[in-house]
C-alpha cells in the first residue's frame, strides 16, 4: 500500500465551497450506462444525460446479432442483483432475451427518458472546471462529470488477409451481421474459432448447405448443457424473487473460488479445468485427426475459455468442416488454403474479433493543460484502479483498462465501479471540491504491482489473444474477486487530487 500520508499536502489543498448542482454527462446506453443512470437517479442526481451514438440502447447486446447469439455466463448470474429476471428461458439465455432484459430495466427504472440517442461524443475537452462536449452532429454540451460507459468488445477487427475486399458474395463481420442475406443452403465460411465463431457454427450448421470454419488457432471448450426453464420453474422465481438473488450469489462464490482463481495462478482449481477441458474432447470428439486439431497447444484459459456443449457435435456434422491449412489468401469465389485448395463460398463471416483495448479512444479527450488521454496512453493503457487517469479530472470510466473482463461477472463489477464513482462525485456534489482525479504517483503504484501481479497469470503463459496490449501485457485483472471488493469498497481519499 501506499503510505497513509503520502498525499497530505494535496489533500490540503481541499477547501470547502458548499453544495452544488453538478451535470453528469454518461457516454453510451449500454448495460453499463443504464446502470449509471439507475445509480444516478437514486443518488437523487437528476441533472444528467446519457449519449448514445446508436439510435438504440444495449450496447454489446445491439451490437451482436449473429445466429446463436447468447451469453455464456449463466442468465441468472448475468442480471443486475438489484433486479433479477423470473422469465429466463434458459440457463444460458438468447442474446435476443439479454437485450430485452435491458430494454425494460430502462424503462423501469426511469433511465429511458435521460438517453439521447443519435448523439455521438467526438470531442471532450476540460476546462474551467467543466468537461466541454461536441458531437458529431455539430452540437456541443457542457458537464462537471464525465463518465465513460463505452464498453470494451466494440470496435471490430477486420483480418489483414490478402484479397478480403475481392470476394463476390457477401462478407461481413460478426459484429456488422448482414441480415438482408440468407444463408439457407448455402455455402458459408467463417473466419476465426473465438467465442463468437463457436455460437455462430452452432446458430448455423443446420440451416446452411456447407460451413467452413477457418482455425488459426485450436481453443479449449468446457461443456456446459444449457438447459431450458420450465414453466413451474419461472412461476417458482416469480413467487420467490429471493431464490433468484440465493442463486446470482452460489454462482458468484461457485466461479469466484474456481476460474477466477485458477486464471491468477492457483494451479489445483487449473488443472480441474483442464481435465474437464481434455475430457470434453477425448468423449466428443471421435475422429482422432480432427481431435488433434481441435488439440490447443498452449494453457487452459490462456485464452478466453470457451463454454461450450454444442460446438464439437456441430464441427461433426456431414455438412461441417474444420479447415486448418490456413489461409493464403481470399479471392472472389472463396478461400484459397496455403495447401492450394479454393474452399469455394457463397458468404463469408468474419469472426475476427475486437480490439479490445480501443476503449473510448475515438473521442479527443483531453484533460489537464490539454493533455490528450491518447497521449496518456501512447505507451501503455494506464488507469487508476481501472476507472480514472491523473490530469482528466472528473472523468471516469466503467470497465477501463484491466477491469476483471476474463475473471468475474462484468456487471457486478460494473455495478462496484458506479458505487465508488458515486462516492466520488459525492464530494464534488458536496462543495469539498471542483474536481478530483487520482494522482500520478498511485496511479504508477497501482500500475506497477498490476504489471508484478500478472507474471502469475495464466494469460501471459504463451498465446496470444486479445487480452495482451501491444507489449504483450494483460490488460486485466491479476487479483482475487475478494481485492476487487475491498479496492472498490471507499475510495482512498489520498491517492487523489483535489482541486480546491
Ligand atoms: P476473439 O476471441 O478475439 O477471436 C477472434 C478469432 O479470429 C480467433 O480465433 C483468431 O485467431 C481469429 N483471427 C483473427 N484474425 C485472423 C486472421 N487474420 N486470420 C485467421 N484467423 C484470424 O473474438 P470473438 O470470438 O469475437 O470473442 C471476443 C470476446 O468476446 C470473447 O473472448 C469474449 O470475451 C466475448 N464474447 C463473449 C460471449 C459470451 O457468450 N459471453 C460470446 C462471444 C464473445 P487466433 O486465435 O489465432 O488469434
Amino acid at each position: 500500500m501506499i503510505p497513509a500520508n503520502h498525499f497530505g499536502a494535496i489533500m490540503n489543498k481541499n477547501s470547502a465551497h458548499g453544495a452544488r448542482d453538478i451535470r453528469v454527462a454518461v457516454i453510451g446506453a449500454g448495460m453499463s450506462g443504464i446502470l449509471t443512470g439507475i445509480r444516478l437517479l437514486e443518488a437523487g442526481i437528476r441533472n444528467f444525460v446519457i449519449y448514445e451514438k446508436a439510435a438504440t440502447l444495449g450496447g454489446t447486446w445491439r451490437e451482436n446479432s449473429y445466429p446463436g447469439l447468447s451469453c455464456d455466463v449463466p442468465s441468472h448470474h448475468y442480471v443486475y442483483t438489484f433486479e433479477p429476471n423470473p422469465e429466463w428461458s434458459h440457463m444460458f439465455s438468447p442474446g435476443p432475451e439479454i437485450r430485452a432484459y435491458f430494454e425494460r430495466a430502462a424503462d423501469k427504472y426511469g433511465v429511458a427518458p435521460y438517453i439521447r440517442y443519435n448523439k455521438q461524443v467526438v470531442a471532450a475537452e476540460f476546462g474551467d472546471d467543466r468537461w466541454h462536449l461536441k458531437f458529431a452532429d455539430g452540437s456541443e454540451d457542457d458537464a462537471t462529470v464525465v463518465i465513460a460507459a463505452t464498453g470494451v468488445l466494440h470496435h471490430p477487427v477486420y483480418p489483414d488477409i490478402e484479397g478480403l475486399g475481392r470476394f463476390a458474395g457477401p462478407c461481413f463481420h460478426s459484429a456488422r451481421w448482414d441480415h438482408s442475406v440468407s444463408l439457407e443452403g448455402k455455402r458459408v465460411g467463417i473466419i476465426g474459432t473465438g467465442s463468437t465463431a463457436i455460437q455462430i457454427v452452432t446458430g448455423l450448421v443446420d440451416k446452411v448447405a456447407h460451413l467452413d470454419l477457418f482455425q488459426r488457432t485450436a481453443q479449449w471448450v468446457l461443456p456446459y448443457p444449457n438447459e431450458p426453464y420450465s414453466e413451474e420453474q419461472k412461476a417458482e422465481f416469480r413467487a420467490n424473487p429471493d431464490k433468484m438473488t440465493e442463486m446470482f450469489w452460489h454462482m458468484a462464490e461457485q466461479f469466484n473460488s474456481s476460474f477466477a482463481r485458477a486464471v491468477i495462478g492457483d494451479q489445483t482449481q487449473m488443472a480441474r479445468i483442464e481435465q474437464r477441458c481434455r475430457m470434453n474432447l477425448e468423449h466428443n470428439v471421435h475422429d482422432p485427426e480432427l481431435r488433434r486439431k481441435l488439440t490447443p497447444d498452449y494453457k487452459v484459459a490462456c485464452k478466453r475459455l470457451i463454454m461450450s456443449d454444442t460446438f464439437y457435435a456441430a464441427i461433426q456434422r456431414p455438412n461441417a468442416a474444420l479447415v486448418t491449412a490456413g489461409i493464403e489468401r481470399i479471392e472472389a469465389k472463396g478461400v484459397r488454403t496455403r495447401d492450394g485448395v479454393l474452399h469455394e463460398l457463397d458468404a463469408l463471416v468474419l469472426a475476427t474479433g475486437f480490439d479490445g483495448h480501443r476503449f473510448m479512444r475515438d473521442i479527443n479527450i483531453s484533460g489537464q493543460d490539454g493533455l490528450k488521454l491518447n497521449d496518456a496512453w501512447s505507451q501503455s493503457l494506464e488507469a487508476y484502479r481501472c476507472l480514472a487517469v491523473p490530469r482528466f479530472p472528473n472523468f471516469f470510466m466503467l470497465i477501463g483498462p484491466n477491469s476483471p473482463i476474463g475473471n468475474f461477472s462484468l456487471i457486478l463489477i460494473a455495478e462496484m465501479q458506479v458505487d465508488y464513482i458515486l462516492k466520488l462525485i459525492a464530494r464534488i456534489r458536496a462543495g469539498e471540491c471542483r474536481a478530483l482525479a487520482p494522482s500520478v504517483e498511485a496511479t504508477q503504484y497501482f500500475n506497477a504491482a498490476l504489471r508484478e501481479a500478472m507474471k502469475d497469470t495464466v494469460w501471459v503463459s504463451g498465446c496470444r489473444s486479445w487480452y495482451l496490449d501491444t507489449n504483450g501485457t494483460p490488460v486485466t485483472w491479476p487479483w482475487s474477486f475478494e481485492r476487487f471488493k475491498d479496492d472498490m469498497r471507499e475510495p482512498q481519499w489520498a491517492e487523489y487530487e483535489l482541486l480546491a
